[in-house]
């Protein structure tokens, strides 16, 4: 059987990472080929090396081990294929990108509307003390360090609780609990289905698609103020678009990724992870920069895919199967002779996508822009109000992650919506040592309150499957990785394929 996968993001390695297996479990020879139109695999999952041991990515940055079973699944059972390879334990292995992050700041262009917990920061300096002193006896700082990052999660709430009081608190509390919020694990967990707007209505209320996240959140207590100065920097941050037009199904996910203490990164790159998953198929052929242009079924079900090489010369090749694995509406691709595939893309609401632009830099905030006393006491994370825009602020997010040793400062990630310009970053830094900027054309689709009548569909026509009609419920590295891995269900599972194959 051959198979073709049209695009090279965390979707598609993971699609062709199971189905591989399947099929080989199924004994049926399986051809692999990865179509990707740029230099790079990973799409949305890429990253920047800033010194020898610290790469920092630039778009799908963290999952979450809780409420993120596919990629945590896809890990575990990469380890197992690829337990006798020296390499494997690099590839695999993770880090917790909030771990020594210990303030926030929420910013509104002009100053800051809310700070924490920095003003509860001397029971932390106590622990940091106890640390220092307990370090040689490995358990007892582990014990202590363990306090410590409690601790700082519990003076979150304590201040969160003594600014925006305990009702918005409870609100989300019940918003989660009351509109299924568990259930979102059930849902990863449980593949096979050809339509994902029925996938989710299976476990979650499906009808909060098509309700706006503020009218949801009111109707639990929220305050404007907490949705205005928590949860719209929130989104701001994790989806960069405003709270007003963001569907309850999309809020609902977003608060379930609270507990930063769950937040994982591959250290080597979470695009290169996923690189190596779909590397790791015996018979699977990648082509970088070679994008595809048209699909056409042809004879007995097959389809003929037609690319542009690095050269710019068109080849075509047949395959029994094809998998979309990018936006529809950034594809470019014609699909011709396949009208029932076009009927249900005309039931997937077009959807407009924001770009996001990333600039990672290793060097020293300017505090005096953030009207702050001294660099110590500029938050480590900060996010924006949509005030800010207002303001003129040219940031959405601006982030404290790891330390330069050489340079002795830290790395920061600054999100925005446009790139920044040189002055930009002249006034929010006093210090640069290392420059990179990347922008995503397509980052995420406006996560907007559907309209009835809309299907999500896995399973365009015979053979003809698209992981990313999902994106209008979900927009992340698990839900392409659930969609890729239940499409490698739906293909193995698929009788046509093996009456073929047999043949
Ligand atoms: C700035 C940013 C931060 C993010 N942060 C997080 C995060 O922290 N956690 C999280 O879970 N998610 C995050 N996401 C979302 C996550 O990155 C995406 O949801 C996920 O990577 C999408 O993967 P995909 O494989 O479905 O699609 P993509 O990654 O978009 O891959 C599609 C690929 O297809 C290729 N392609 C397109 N058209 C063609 C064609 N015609 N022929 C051949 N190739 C083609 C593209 O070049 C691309 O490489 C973030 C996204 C962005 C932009």
């Amino acid at each position: 059987m051959k198979v073709a996968f049209v695009g090279g993001g965390c979707g598609t390695c993971t699609s062709s990472f199971y189905l591989d297996k399947l099929m080989a479990e199924k004994n049926i020879d399986t051809d692999i080929t990865i179509f990707e139109s740029s230099s790079n695999m990973g799409g949305r999952l890429q990253q920047v090396k800033v010194t020898d041991d610290v790469i920092v990515d630039l778009g799908g940055s963290i999952y979450h081990t809780g409420v993120n079973p596919t990629v945590v699944k896809v890990r575990e059972d990469y380890m197992e294929k690829m337990k006798n390879n020296a390499n494997t334990n690099k590839i695999v292995e993770t880090i917790n990108i909030y771990d020594d992050v210990e303030s926030l700041g929420v910013w509104d262009g002009k100053q800051f509307v809310y700070r924490g917990p920095t003003k509860l920061y001397f029971v932390s300096i106590i622990q940091k003390i106890l640390i220092d002193t307990f370090k040689d006896f490995l358990y007892l700082g582990t014990i202590l360090s363990f306090f410590n990052k409690k601790l700082h999660q519990l003076m979150i709430i304590i201040s969160m609780v003594f600014t925006y009081g305990f009702g918005s608190i409870l609100g989300i509390k019940k918003f989660k609990d009351k509109e299924g919020g568990d259930n979102v694990i059930k849902l990863f967990l449980d593949f096979n289905n050809v339509d994902y707007y029925t996938a989710f209505g299976k476990y979650m209320p499906v009808h909060l698609v098509h309700i706006n996240a503020k009218n949801i959140l009111s109707k639990y207590g929220v305050s404007d103020k907490f949705i205005n100065e928590v949860l719209e920097p929130v989104t701001r941050n994790i989806y960069s678009q405003n709270l007003d037009r963001y569907h309850s199904m999309a809020m609902l996910t977003t608060v379930l990724s609270g507990d930063s203490s769950k937040l994982r990164t591959f250290k080597k790159g979470n695009g290169a992870f996923f690189e190596e998953v779909a590397k790791s198929i015996e018979k699977c052929t990648i082509k970088r920069n070679t994008k595809v242009t048209f699909i056409e079924k042809v004879h007995d079900g097959k389809y003929q895919v037609t690319s542009k090489g690095p050269s710019g010369q068109s080849s075509t090749q047949v395959f029994d199967v094809v998998v979309l694995g990018a936006p529809f509406e950034k594809l470019n691709v014609e699909i011709k002779n396949v009208p029932d595939a076009h009927q249900l893309l005309s039931k997937i609401p077009k959807r407009d996508f924001v770009p996001v632009c990333l600039a990672v830099v290793s060097g020293v905030p300017n505090h005096k822009y953030f009207k702050c006393e001294n660099v110590g006491s500029v938050p480590l994370v900060i996010r924006t109000t949509k005030v800010a825009d207002v303001n003129n602020c040219p940031f959405l997010t601006f982030q404290a992650l790891w330390f330069d040793v050489k340079n002795n400062c830290r790395i920061y990630k600054v999100q925005s919506k446009e790139r920044l310009t040189r002055e930009e970053l002249d006034s929010l830094f006093s210090e640069k040592h290392f420059v990179y900027q990347h922008d995503f054309e397509y980052g995420y689709p406006l996560l907007e309150a559907l309209e009835e009548g809309h299907r999500l569909p896995a399973k365009l026509s015979e053979n003809l499957y698209y992981i990313n009609s999902v994106e209008s419920l979900s927009s992340a590295m698990e839900a392409s990785a659930w969609s890729g891995r239940n499409i490698a269900n739906l293909i193995a599972d698929d009788s046509t394929i093996q009456k073929q194959s047999s043949q």
